[in-house]
């Protein structure tokens, strides 16, 4: 994978791709395709397969400090290894030469989780390493991007061995990638030169915590979680994740999301305070693990409801009943998009009004004659 001159991680041959090869990755890469196969709980036409729904927190309270929400996700893979469940965790942690980057991290102890706990809204390629994880004896527990969970799954579906060694899988509802420029512009708007950066973190270290940059002096700049989201990364997130059907993590055992408390008309508010996770089991592995971390004190969680999720997630239902209207205007002018298969995307659309779908062809089609976006291979 390579950054490229937009500021995105892009797979990159470095020999030619037999094409058998390059017909498994027609069926894997979720730029191509995603798919759901079967699930076993209710499905919810938002917000997918649940088996449970709970907001909730680590127990930990330098776990639920240092999470992006309420820690609830570390504190899972953390009962996981605890629990002897896997021995191991491949997830993604800041990238020590480059603060603002992400790395992938095979992680083995409490410290290395809580190492890699809190969003970066970044590029990020957890599987990159896939083979050589492969290759050691343990067995892994995964979290990724709901498309780097979306890959994992279809990947499995080709080698058994990899479902074996990945027994578990987690992941987190996504607004998308923002590029890596992003990053760069939250920088230059605080003044840091990315030469005399020593730290960064995206948010985190409360809930939802700032944006903080270190320098080499030990001088600190920080920005607000919604100045940062809001004015500089949110603009910035790639197409591939404007017209994601799966942002919510269907495929994954267990997803965490921002169970942010909303104003008088249902907004989400993103004042500072203790941290909270949406907690949604999806599978039967999801919940059992869910109740086995909560009697074992690693998570507190309440019940919540679909409706408590509505209100707290409003972005993303509405992504993604759009989802068909903007693949539509991108299918008329003749672009590629991703071919996707069990995500009942005409039961979330029926839930958004003409007008809406009409709004949000028009707009994709009015980006795309612009060449403001563009999905390539
Ligand atoms: C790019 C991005 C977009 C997001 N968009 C939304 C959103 O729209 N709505 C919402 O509610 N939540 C979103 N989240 C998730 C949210 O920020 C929290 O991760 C989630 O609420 C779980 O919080 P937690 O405290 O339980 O997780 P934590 O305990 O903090 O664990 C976070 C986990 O995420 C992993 N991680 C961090 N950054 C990345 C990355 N770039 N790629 C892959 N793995 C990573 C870490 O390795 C860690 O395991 C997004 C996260 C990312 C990285």
């Amino acid at each position: 994978m390579k950054m490229s001159d937009e500021g995105f991680l892009r797979p990159v041959a470095q020999a030619e791709v037999a094409s058998e090869t390059d017909d498994l990755i027609a069926q894997v890469c979720p730029g191509a395709v995603v798919q759901i196969d079967r699930h076993d709980g209710p499905f919810d036409a938002d917000w997918g397969p649940i088996r449970e729904l709970a907001t909730g927190h680590a127990c930990d309270p330098e776990m639920r400090y240092q999470g992006s929400s309420g820690g609830a996700l570390s504190a899972l893979l953390q009962y996981l290894m605890e629990s002897g469940t896997v021995e191991g965790v491949a997830q993604t942690v800041i990238d020590p030469g480059d603060p603002v980057a992400n790395t992938s991290q095979l992680s083995r102890t409490r410290d290395d989780i809580l190492r890699a706990a809190g969003s970066r809204y970044a590029p990020s390629a957890p599987l990159e390493r896939l083979f050589e994880l492969m290759e050691t004896p343990e067995r892994l527990a995964f979290v990724g991007k709901p498309c780097d969970v979306a890959a994992l799954r279809a990947y499995a579906r080709h080698r058994p061995e990899v479902a074996e060694k990945f027994p578990v899988v987690l992941s987190f509802m996504c607004g998308g990638i923002p590029s890596r420029k992003g990053a760069l512009a939250i920088l230059d708007k605080m003044g840091v030169g990315s030469e005399d950066l020593s730290d960064f973190r995206y948010r985190g270290q409360g809930w939802p915590g700032k944006a903080r940059a270190v320098t080499r002096s030990g001088e600190v700049q920080e920005m607000t979680y919604a100045e940062a989201w809001g004015d500089f990364l949110s603009s910035r997130v790639q197409l591939r994740c404007k017209i994601c059907p799966d942002a919510t993590g269907m495929t994954a055992d267990i997803v965490c999301a921002d169970a942010w408390y909303g104003d008088e008309r249902g907004y989400p508010l993103f004042d500072e305070a203790d941290g909270r996770s949406l907690i949604i089991a999806r599978t039967e592995l999801g919940q059992n693990l869910l109740e086995a971390a909560r009697s074992s004190q690693f998570v507190a969680t309440q019940p919540a409801t679909v409706q408590d999720v509505g209100l707290m997630q409003p972005y993303q239902a509405r992504r993604r009943r759009l989802v068909l209207s903007r693949i539509a205007a991108l299918a008329l002018i003749g672009r590629i998009y991703p071919r996707y298969r069990g995500l009942k995307l005409f039961q979330a659309a029926r839930r958004s009004g003409a007008l809406a779908h009409f709004r949000s062809f028009a707009g994709m089609l009015r980006r795309s004659l612009t060449k403001r976006t563009a999905l390539s291979r």
